[in-house]
């Protein structure tokens, strides 16, 4: 299984469990996880520093040029987000940074601006790489490909208790409300949107738990590669 190169798409929308599911499968798996949201939110934050309106394109593309973002990956499947050389995998998790990611990621020249970096790291490593668009943009012909959903309240639930326990609470209302815009902006951009690629297997969380959503997940990745 280790000599065979192969790449799993997980695209979903946010708080289906995405990204916890991928480094889990990805560590079962011995692959890399590849967390791309991140990247996005590293955009998100530099533009939200430079207090540069992320829904403005001229402005948000002319400040590209500054803005290097890299990653790390330890065994152990943890990622690490860097901004210009610092380290931001803590900063770009802010509230008020996935809102700023939200917008940037719907600019075309954001998108393309990030393109290359994460198909490169597919073809350098196994991955397991979560996301909007891998299925249908970034990784086309992953040999893989899972949309994972769950219902709305049932995500926003998750992301409620999860900001709860990272000290940074919010009334499950607002959350609620976020959530629904981030997904309104995710499906209806013009460039990349969040949709299900044709050969995607969905799986929705909303009815399992985490260790049932993980087996399911890694029967269908299993049952695909024949592994
Ligand atoms: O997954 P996460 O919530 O961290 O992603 C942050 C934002 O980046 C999302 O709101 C989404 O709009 C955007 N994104 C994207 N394409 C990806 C991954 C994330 O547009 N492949």
């Amino acid at each position: 299984m280790e000599n065979k190169h192969f790449a799993v798409a997980l695209d979903g929308p946010s708080g289906a469990g995405k990204s916890t599911l991928a480094k889990e499968t990805a560590r079962a798996l011995h692959i890399m996880y590849v967390d791309t949201g991140a990247i996005y939110r590293a955009v998100g934050l530099y533009a939200l520093r430079c207090g540069v309106d992320p829904h403005d394109e001229a402005a948000v593309s002319a400040m590209l040029p500054e803005v290097k973002v890299s990653m790390t990956h330890a065994d152990d499947g943890t990622q690490r987000m860097y901004l210009n050389g610092e380290d931001v995998s803590e900063a770009i998790r802010l509230p008020e940074v996935s809102m700023y990611a939200s917008a940037v990621s719907a600019l075309a020249s954001v998108r393309a601006f990030l393109l290359e970096m994460q198909r490169s790291l597919a073809r350098e490593h196994s991955v397991v790489m979560d996301g909007r668009d891998i299925g249908t943009v970034v990784l086309p012909d992953a040999e893989v490909k899972i949309f994972l959903t769950a219902d709305d309240e049932v995500r926003a639930r998750r992301r409620f208790l999860e900001l709860e326990q990272r000290g940074t609470p919010k009334p499950f209302d607002e959350v609620l409300a976020e959530q629904k815009e981030r997904d309104w902006n995710d499906t209806h951009r013009d460039v990349a949107p969040l949709r299900q690629a044709d050969d995607a297997v969905v799986v929705d969380t909303s009815a399992l738990d985490f260790e049932q959503s993980r087996a399911l997940i890694l029967k269908t990745i299993r049952e695909k590669l024949g592994i």
